[in-house]
């Protein structure tokens, strides 16, 4: 699944790709369930000649600013973006497109069609129960440990929840726990001043390495996480943790272990993160 890195990096290349000035002269929808709250005919509609005013992220959530109202796309599972400059077949696992006035298309193909295109007026509909963005000067020690404060949760589950920080997922948590030495399954109330430091700083560090690398690339298929250019992310070779259960750890040489935490597959070192 796309976390915080891998959307950032799609949301990088839509900009580059120059979209932002154009405008939306029409939509289709292959998959009505991929849009929320409304028909695939209303939401084609309500979409028909609005501009493209921006482009950013928020969470794990796609924000395009458009003229009149806000377009929102988490790509939960499979969800992908890709741009052809001229019409073309629909493609199997395609469910939206959108057809820009310069004349390219912005498709929209997501296997698992787990998805959601959310077309509002208000974004803080979709977006009010999200949490700090981890890379942004609002996440400080104090704010992160004032979240902290709020829950007596597993760090792990805590982590996973975007209503306390925004775009952490599976991967990113696994990493930032290892790098601050903090076993999965410890709950808050037993981190220490000195662990909570450590932690909030391996947030930081895991996601810009994140973004610096591009994303995380599990596999090849084409399931996988692609950029929108096509470019497989680069990070998978530096995962610490993350996948790497039966190898040695790469601080102590004690093999990584895998267990399930929050109905997650969670890969730790027993020697460095104990409980
Ligand atoms: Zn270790």
């Amino acid at each position: 699944m796309p976390e915080l890195p891998e959307v950032e990096t799609i949301v990088r290349e839509l900009r580059e790709a120059d979209l932002i000035g154009l405008k939306v002269e029409k939509a289709s929808v292959f998959w009505e369930r991929s849009i929320a709250h409304q028909s695939g005919a209303a939401f084609c509609k309500r979409i028909a000649n609005q501009e493209i005013l921006d482009i950013s992220r928020r969470g794990k959530f796609l924000v395009f600013s458009l003229k009149q109202d806000t377009l929102l796309v988490h790509l939960r599972m499979t969800g992908k973006f890709l741009i052809d400059k001229e019409d073309s077949l629909v493609h199997g696992h395609e469910r939206v497109r959108l057809y820009l006035s310069d004349g390219s298309i912005l498709r929209y193909e997501d296997q698992r069609k787990f998805g959601k295109w959310y077309l509002v007026g208000d974004p803080e509909q979709v977006l009010k129960r999200i949490g700090i963005e981890p890379l942004s000067k609002d996440f400080t020690l104090t704010a992160f440990k004032d979240l902290l404060k709020r829950s007596n949760r597993q760090i792990k589950p805590f982590l996973l929840d975007q209503g306390f920080v925004a775009g952490l997922g599976n991967i990113y948590v696994d990493e930032a726990l290892w790098q601050a030495e903090i076993h999965p399954v410890r709950t808050i109330q037993t981190l220490n001043e000195k662990e909570k430091n450590a932690l909030h700083k391996a947030i930081i560090k895991v996601l810009k390495a994140g973004v610096k690398n591009i994303g995380t690339s599990l596999g090849s298929a084409r399931a996988n996480y692609f950029s929108v250019s096509g470019r497989r992310g680069n990070n998978q070779q530096k995962l610490k943790v993350f996948r790497r259960d039966g190898l040695p750890c790469l601080r102590c040489q004690t093999t990584i272990c895998k267990m399930v935490v929050a109905q997650r597959g969670t890969h730790f070192c027993p020697s460095c993160q104990k409980l």
